[in-house]
């Protein structure tokens, strides 16, 4: 068969791209994707008791790009939404991440924000080069501070020392020295009206989309033929793993109901120091929906299983590089996404990018 554009992957990366192809060159394009359903991670649905859970983590939309803002509204009405975290210290639920009343209630203090930024800089310790996430945290906040919210919140989640891992992991997380005790800065959040499995469905409500479910491409590209391939599967897998297998970081989710309206006092809940499991959320704190029951979710990180997160070590960035070098010979093939382009993309960024690849002469 013949599709000008093949597109592998229906994570918002793939639908991006598939959304642009048919709406804005009008033309066919199939997309392969081998679960049963459209979305990747950022698939929601209902459980069997009625609550819209995130089958694969907590999603909150959040960005400052005011085009990929614009451009997922037009999929989307959005609800608003600000995010907030407490986490687990000491026996005290605390804001994250740190603020001014992060510090107040960690130390049972009342200081000022000024206050705060001088006893900050006391427990700071000085560190002239910042090489790892273990140095971007001790070099802000010191070493109490470090191990009580990131040092086994991070080898839990990673299952290695912030000290091997990459600054970009830890730095992530703001320092503020105010009393905003939002999640993420950005200038734009919100949760999609009716979820993102509804948002998506729209990105590719166009009859020149096709898709394909339950399948692996490899079962079936050899009898297609294309132009242009859009892959935002894993790199390694795309290239038989010719340079080794590169290491993900994967979770098992696991979700309880409780016959009681409320469980916890915010969205998500963190555990730096308790349990195996990193965080706690509750689905009806992010999405708003009234429901007399309520689903949460315990994330345990693991290295088997699905990939989630790329891994941020040195050495898997220069493992990964083999990979990009035959990456950059491709002619007919694009590779995007967080598995494709083995980086930390929020969802944002990985629309972004989308548009960006697609309107920098995707045609050519
Ligand atoms: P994916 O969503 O992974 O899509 C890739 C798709 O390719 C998948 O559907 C996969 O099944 C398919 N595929 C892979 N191999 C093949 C194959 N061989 N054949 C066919 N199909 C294949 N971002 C935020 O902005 N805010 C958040 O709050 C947030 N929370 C997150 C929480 C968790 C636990 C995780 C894991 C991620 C979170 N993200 C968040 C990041 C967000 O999920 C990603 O940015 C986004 O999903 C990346 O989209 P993608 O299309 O690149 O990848
Ligand atoms: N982190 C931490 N303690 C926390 C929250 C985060 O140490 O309470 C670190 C951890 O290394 C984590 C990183 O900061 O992987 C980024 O956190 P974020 O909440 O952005 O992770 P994600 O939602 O992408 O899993």
């Amino acid at each position: 068969m013949n599709y000008k554009y093949i597109v592998v992957g229906a994570g918002l990366a793939g639908l991006t791209v598939a959304e642009r192809i048919a709406n804005v060159l009008e033309e066919k394009v199939l997309i392969i994707e081998k679960r049963s359903h459209i979305g990747g991670n950022v698939y929601d649905s209902y459980n069997e008791e009625g609550i819209l859970i995130h089958n694969y983590g907590p999603h909150i939309f959040h960005t400052n790009d005011r085009e990929v803002y614009r451009y997922l509204s037009r999929f989307t009405a959005w609800n608003d939404f600000w995010h907030r975290v407490l986490t687990y210290v000491d026996g005290n639920l605390i804001p994250m991440p740190i603020t001014v009343e992060t510090i107040n209630k960690l130390y049972n203090l009342n200081l000022s924000c000024n206050e705060v930024e001088e006893f900050l800089k006391k427990q700071a310790l000085p560190i002239n080069e910042i090489k790892t996430s273990k140095d971007v945290a001790l070099s802000k906040v010191g070493t109490d501070i470090y191990q009580k919210i990131f040092e086994t919140y991070t080898k839990k989640q990673w299952g290695i020392d912030p000290g091997e891992i990459d600054t970009s992991v830890i730095s992530r997380i703001p320092i503020r020295l105010n009393r905003d005790t939002r999640y993420f800065n950005d200038r734009y959040q919100g949760m999609p009206k009716y979820g993102f499995t509804k948002m998506c469905e729209k990105m590719i409500a166009n009859k020149k989309i096709k898709i394909l479910l339950n399948t692996d491409y490899k079962e079936v590209i050899e009898d297609l033929q294309y132009d242009k391939l859009v892959y935002t599967g894993p790199a390694d897998y795309y290239y038989n793993y010719k340079y080794g297998e590169m290491a993900y970081r994967s979770i098992d989710f696991v979700f309880e109901t409780f016959n009681r309206e409320e469980y916890q006092p915010a969205p998500v809940v963190n555990y730096p120091n308790d349990y195996d499991f990193t965080r706690i959320t509750e689905f009806k704190k992010l999405t708003g929906q009234d429901h007399k029951m309520t689903t949460i979710l315990k994330e345990y990180p693991c290295s088997d299983g699905e990939p989630y997160y790329p891994f941020p070590t040195k050495e898997c960035k220069e493992q990964f590089n083999l990979y990009q070098a035959e990456i950059k010979r491709e002619k007919k093939v694009i590779f995007l996404g967080r598995l494709a382009e083995y980086r930390y993309y929020n969802m944002d960024a990985v629309v972004r990018r989308a548009l960006d690849i697609f309107h920098g002469g995707f045609n050519g």
